[in-house]
């Protein structure tokens, strides 16, 4: 498709400027014939203008080669993985390359989006099952996820978490793990030509790398800002690629927010900023709000960041965010999301299986958080929509969602993100 481009092209009437592909490399070669200056002049426009439309149809054909090589090889249920590199890239915090076993071609996927694993952890009686968001673009020999060890809640003796613990201490190179295809809604949109802001804070930032990623190795020359929050230089993931993506593309602003600097840490070169990523940064550094956001971080820096840029004006579709997760932790707090009706009534739901009925009161995040509350045992591995594990069947009633409603069949829910509308009874 593209030699086919590079043809149309080289149909130049004035000059005999053209175009071939050396090594991969698109080159421009060709001989001015005339040579007034006045000629030289729009031949030298021209080309530009050619130039600048030949890496347009490149990148658009690109982008449909991609579509139809990711319909081809994405594969249904799992697929084994050998790792292939495990790298330490901060306390606590490995990154790992995943080869295809089996060798054949890997599909693409778009950038933001995550893998899901089901590992097979040794005193664990079932499969555990946990997203990894893909930290690096799509290479044709491999994937990469990027995993943080899940620390337990401060002054708390519970166990640190258990797939993320599994992954730093126990997998090494050479093993296999079992993996379904790239999924997530939480994508940036290479089509689209806004500026973007990349916001992040610790582990959040893997989907910011892959994004950043996508779109300096396309050339793609939009606004870029970077902005990342870590502890100090102990917690400061992808430090060197940071800075090397900032001094090879003048569209990238690198914002890194230390809110406790080590001793040792240096203000402009390990950091920029000291405090934690804000909104008033934003107002601070940004010409204007006009950017599509992208977020992913702890609750609470999501939390701020999200309510702070609707204050600033920023409309909520400008505004994307994954969150990972609500950790497997028993959290009982008051629901608060807009747009919702659950919050403030009182429902009956009942557990069919296990002849419960319990009280919804809006209190809890999810169903199955009130399910695991009242002792009824429902399958869960992500516990942010993204895995299906907990998927359930409803056997009257409905349920709601906080943004859009998943792609799950008539009947079911994910009781991990989904709400009770009114009187529920699932089968469970
Ligand atoms: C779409 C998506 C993408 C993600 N991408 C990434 C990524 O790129 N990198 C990454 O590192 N993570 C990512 N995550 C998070 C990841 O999926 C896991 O949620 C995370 O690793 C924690 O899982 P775990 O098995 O280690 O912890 P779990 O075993 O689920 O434990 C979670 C927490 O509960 C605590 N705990 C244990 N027992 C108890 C108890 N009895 N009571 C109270 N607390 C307890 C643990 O100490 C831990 O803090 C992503 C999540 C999603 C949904």
């Amino acid at each position: 498709m593209i030699a086919e481009i590079l043809n149309k092209l080289t149909e130049n009437p004035v000059s005999t400027v053209g175009w071939v592909i050396v090594g991969g490399l698109v080159v421009q070669v060709g001989l001015l014939v005339g040579g007034s200056t006045r000629r030289l002049f729009f031949d030298r426009k021209r080309s530009r203008l050619e130039q600048e439309r030949l890496v347009l149809e490149i990148k658009a054909a690109r982008l449909k080669i991609v579509t139809v090589e990711t319909e081809k090889t994405a594969w249904n249920g799992i697929r084994k993985f050998t790792i292939s590199k495990k790298v330490k890239e901060a306390e606590d915090t490995f990154s790992f390359y995943l080869r295809p076993h089996d060798s054949k071609p890997l599909p693409q996927f778009k950038p933001g989006q995550y893998l899901t694993f089901a590992l097979t952890v040794p005193g664990q009686a079932k499969q555990v099952v946990r997203c990894y968001s893909l930290s690096d673009i799509g290479r044709t020999t491999h994937y990469r996820v990027t995993i943080k060890r899940c620390l337990p809640p401060p002054k708390s003796d519970h166990p640190p978490g258990i797939g993320s613990s599994f992954f730093c201490d126990s997998v090494k190179e050479g093993d296999i793990v079992d993996t379904k295809a790239p999924n997530g809604h939480f994508f940036l949109d290479m089509e689209k030509q806004r500026p973007v802001v990349l916001i992040s804070g610790g582990i959040g930032v893997t989907p910011m790398v892959t994004m950043a990623n996508a779109l300096t190795e396309a050339g793609d020359t939009r606004e870029i800002w970077f902005f990342f929050g870590a502890r100090n230089s102990a917690d400061h993931m992808f430090k060197t690629y940071m800075d090397e993506i900032t001094a090879k593309n003048k569209n990238v602003h690198m914002h890194v927010c230390y809110s406790k600097p080590l001793p040792t840490d240096v203000k402009g070169r390990d950091y920029q900023h000291e405090g934690r990523v804000t909104v008033d940064l934003f107002k601070e550094l940004l010409p204007s709000n006009n950017y599509d956001y992208f977020l992913c971080g702890p609750g609470p820096f999501m939390e701020s960041i999200t309510t702070d840029l609707t204050t600033w004006g920023v409309p909520d579709a400008w505004v994307h965010f994954e969150a990972f997760g609500p950790a497997s932790v028993k959290k009982k707090t008051p629901a608060k999301v807009e747009g919702t009706t659950s919050t403030a009534a009182t429902f009956e739901i009942t557990f069919s299986k296990s002849g419960k009925k319990v009280k919804w009161d809006g209190s809890h995040d999810s169903v199955l958080a009130l399910a695991e509350e009242n002792g009824v045992k429902i399958d869960a591995g992500c516990r942010a929509g993204g895995c299906g594990s907990c998927l359930i069947a409803i056997k009257s009633g409905e349920v709601e969602y906080a943004g859009a409603p998943p792609d799950v069949e008539a009947g079911s829910c994910l009781s991990c993100i989904c709400k009770p509308k009114g009187a529920l009874v699932i089968d469970a």
